[in-house]
């Protein structure tokens, strides 16, 4: 089964999905990665992001992979790279482009379906578009201040005010959920979990329950 993890940035998205794939024995896909890989690609490249062209000859240009070390750009493990202040600043451009996205989703598919289907997928659209037919589709959300206060244990924002990181999210999450392709939005049949006030394993056993309910009865 997929199980569809959503939501912005901050949420403990990425924790949360990771210990649910450890504890049901899945698989894990990051596809912010897959994103900023190819966002790394285009800034290495010096291409302009805003060019929807320029981006997808990029794309179709290079390999991203997804293994167990994270992810892989034309064979180079490029996990703290694509981390990068710059980066992180780029890869709202990048992934608003419909076609560009469209060749990701189309790999991200591609990766799901070659492991047989099942699957933790984390991201802002798998719920809505990478896998709308997903039997457990959850969207975390958390304040934020929160959401600051948590990236600010990050490495990408090290030296960073409470307030300067506030303010890259309120620009990345604008962005990420006013572009016309795949708008960050919780699915019509998610379950929605505000995550503010509760422990990373608190947000897993929810996540874990919703998921043996739908097991179990289908979730009606
Ligand atoms: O999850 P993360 O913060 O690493 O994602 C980086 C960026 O990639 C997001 O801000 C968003 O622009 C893009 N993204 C997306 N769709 C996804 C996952 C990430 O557009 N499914």
């Amino acid at each position: 089964m997929v199980i569809a993890i959503d939501g912005p940035s901050g949420v403990g998205k990425s924790t949360a999905s990771r210990a649910v794939a450890d504890q049901l024995d899945l698989v894990y896909l990051d596809t912010g990665a897959t994103y900023r890989a190819a966002t790394l690609a285009i800034v290495r490249a010096g291409a302009d992001v805003r060019s929807e062209t320029e981006v997808l000859s990029e794309v179709e240009n290079h390999t991203i992979d997804y293994t167990e070390v994270g992810i892989v750009l034309d064979g180079e493990s490029v996990a703290s790279d694509i981390r990068s202040d710059q980066v992180t600043l780029a890869v709202s451009a990048v992934s608003a482009h419909p076609l560009v996205r469209a060749a990701i989703v189309e790999m991200q598919r591609r990766w799901v379906d070659d492991r047989g289907a099942n699957a933790v997928v984390e991201g802002r659209d798998i719920g809505t578009v990478v896998f709308p037919d997903a039997p457990v589709k959850i969207y975390l959300t958390a304040s934020p201040l929160v959401r600051a206060t948590r990236r600010s244990g990050d490495a990408e924002a090290e030296g960073k005010s409470v307030a300067k990181i506030a303010a890259e999210i309120e620009a990345r999450d604008h962005a990420d959920s006013t572009r016309k392709a795949s708008p960050l939005r919780p699915a019509d049949d998610a379950l929605i979990i505000d995550t503010s006030e509760l422990t990373i394993d608190e947000v897993v056993d929810r996540i874990i329950a919703r998921v043996n309910e739908i097991l179990t009865d289908g979730g009606a």
